[in-house]
């Protein structure tokens, strides 16, 4: 049933109040001191998230680098976006690829597309993590901008097996590492070489933020990409390259031009480390890989 007044259509949601003085979760920070909602199991309702951005009638980008060997993740993690990663919604795939010939075919829903970007595989694998950023800046504007509304932007060697939804959309979003959310400043692997741009003085520093998932309104990626790839070059220049490589630089990036959303590790876990009980769902976890084999041989 629905409401119109003056043009505005107002629907009827039925859902459980929200209490007050009954916080839904109190073991763990779900707000950050700028006021960015922290994103963990329990503190949202996608059912109102869903009609807010069905409304709009949102378009979601998701990209992800399949270069050399880990064009062998491509399979499960298409598979298992297709079962979780905004299901409902319209959704464009952006794969980078040097080998656009091994992506799997996979049967994608309705309102779902797989988009193929050919680009050249760097030699040094450190290389190729980093000019991510160089490329998913460089096609901000002569692609993205025109058709999606928020990117969200992912490693390749990763599975989805819990549902990832609207509620991670915002402006600008990064996301806890899992290694580090119990973590002190001083144990944050962040860049500590003052000559380098990603450089983070010992008593500075919010959450260590996880390289391999990021994202938000195209604008905000763009500069996110832009500030990471420019530090890049401004470092490599002098001979110098981040402990952490793009890790280190998007660090520094939201060190000062804070999130406006951050989700939990639930949204970029790793069996590594274990089961805490703050990690009620782990809902994308990454693929055990032999480093050697898979960057290397
Ligand atoms: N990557 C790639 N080919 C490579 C190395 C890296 O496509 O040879 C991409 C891929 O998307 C991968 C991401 O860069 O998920 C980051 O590298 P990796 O996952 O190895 O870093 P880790 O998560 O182990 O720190
Ligand atoms: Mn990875």
């Amino acid at each position: 049933s629905s409401l119109i007044e003056n043009n505005v259509r107002l629907d009827r949601i039925l859902y459980p109040k929200p209490e007050t003085l009954k916080p839904p979760r109190t073991d763990v920070l779900t707000i950050a001191p700028w006021l960015a909602p922290i994103i963990w199991n329990g503190i949202f309702n996608s059912d109102i998230l869903n009609a807010q951005f069905h409304k709009r009638g949102v378009r979601i980008g998701l990209t992800t680098f399949a270069i050399k060997k880990y064009v062998r993740f491509m399979k499960d993690f298409l598979e298992t976006a297709e079962k979780f990663f905004m299901v409902g919604h319209k959704v464009n795939y952006y794969i980078f690829t040097d080998r656009a010939h091994e992506i799997p075919n996979i049967t994608i829903g309705e309102g779902r597309h797989i988009h193929i970007i050919n680009v050249t595989g760097y030699q040094r694998w450190q290389d190729v993590t980093m000019r991510r950023m160089q490329m998913i800046r460089d096609e901000t504007y002569s692609r993205f901008i025109n058709e999606v509304d928020y990117l969200v932007c992912v490693d390749v060697d990763m599975r989805f097996y819990g549902s990832v939804g609207v509620e991670i959309l915002g402006d600008v979003f990064g996301t806890l590492h899992p290694g580090f959310f119990g973590a002190s400043r001083q144990q944050f692997t962040y860049d500590r070489n003052p000559k380098s741009v990603a450089c983070i003085p010992v008593d500075e520093g919010d959450f260590y933020y996880a390289g391999g998932y990021f994202g938000g309104k195209i604008e905000e990626v763009y500069k996110l990409t832009n500030f990471c790839h420019s530090a890049m070059m401004t470092d490599k220049a002098i001979g110098i390259e981040a402990l952490w490589h793009d890790e280190s630089y998007l660090n520094k990036y939201f060190l000062y031009y804070k999130p406006t959303k951050i989700l939990s590790p639930e949204y970029v876990w790793n069996n590594y480390y274990g089961s805490p009980a703050a990690v009620q769902i782990k809902r994308f976890v990454g693929v055990d890989k032999n480093y050697d084999e898979v960057r290397f041989r």
